[in-house]
C-alpha cells in the first residue's frame, strides 16, 4: 500500500428501504467496483453491497455481465462485509495510483456520515 487512501463513509440506515421489485433485498445499493481490470470477460464484473431484509445480515455479491449471473460472495456484519470489500478492492485494483480508490468506513451518524444519513437528516431538521 502506498500512502493513506481517503475514508469513505457508507450509512447501514440508507439499506433499511426494501427494493419495490424484490423486497427481500434492499432498495439501496453501493457498487464497490464496477469491473475487474485485465479479468478474461467471462470472469468480468461488478461488486456491489445491498442488505438482505430477511436475514438482516449485509452481502456483496459479484453480477457477472456475461451471462447475468448474481453470486453472494460475502455475508455478515456491516463492518465485516465493508472490510471484505476493502479487501477485495486492494486485491483486484492493486496499488495503482492511476485507478482511484478509497476506503469505505461505517457511517457514525455524527462525525463521519454520509450526506443522506437518516439520523443526520433528522437531527438537521431537529435544529
Ligand atoms: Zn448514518
Amino acid at each position: 500500500m502506498t500512502g493513506e487512501l481517503p475514508a469513505y463513509p457508507v450509512c447501514e440506515l440508507e439499506f433499511d428501504a426494501p427494493d419495490p421489485r424484490n423486497p427481500r433485498y434492499s432498495r439501496a445499493e453501493v457498487d464497490r467496483f464496477g469491473h475487474v481490470p485485465g479479468a478474461y470477460p467471462h470472469l468480468q464484473h461488478r461488486l456491489s453491497l445491498r442488505k438482505n431484509l430477511i436475514t438482516g445480515e449485509f452481502e456483496y455479491y459479484a453480477f457477472f455481465f456475461v451471462d447475468g449471473r448474481e453470486t453472494v460472495v460475502k455475508r455478515g456484519s456491516f463492518a465485516e462485509v465493508l472490510d471484505y470489500g476493502n479487501a477485495r478492492v486492494r486485491e483486484v485494483w492493486g496499488d495503482n495510483p492511476e485507478w482511484p480508490r478509497h476506503v469505505d468506513v461505517p457511517c457514525d451518524h455524527h462525525r463521519v456520515c454520509t450526506r443522506t444519513c437518516p439520523r443526520m437528516r433528522e437531527r438537521l431538521a431537529e435544529a
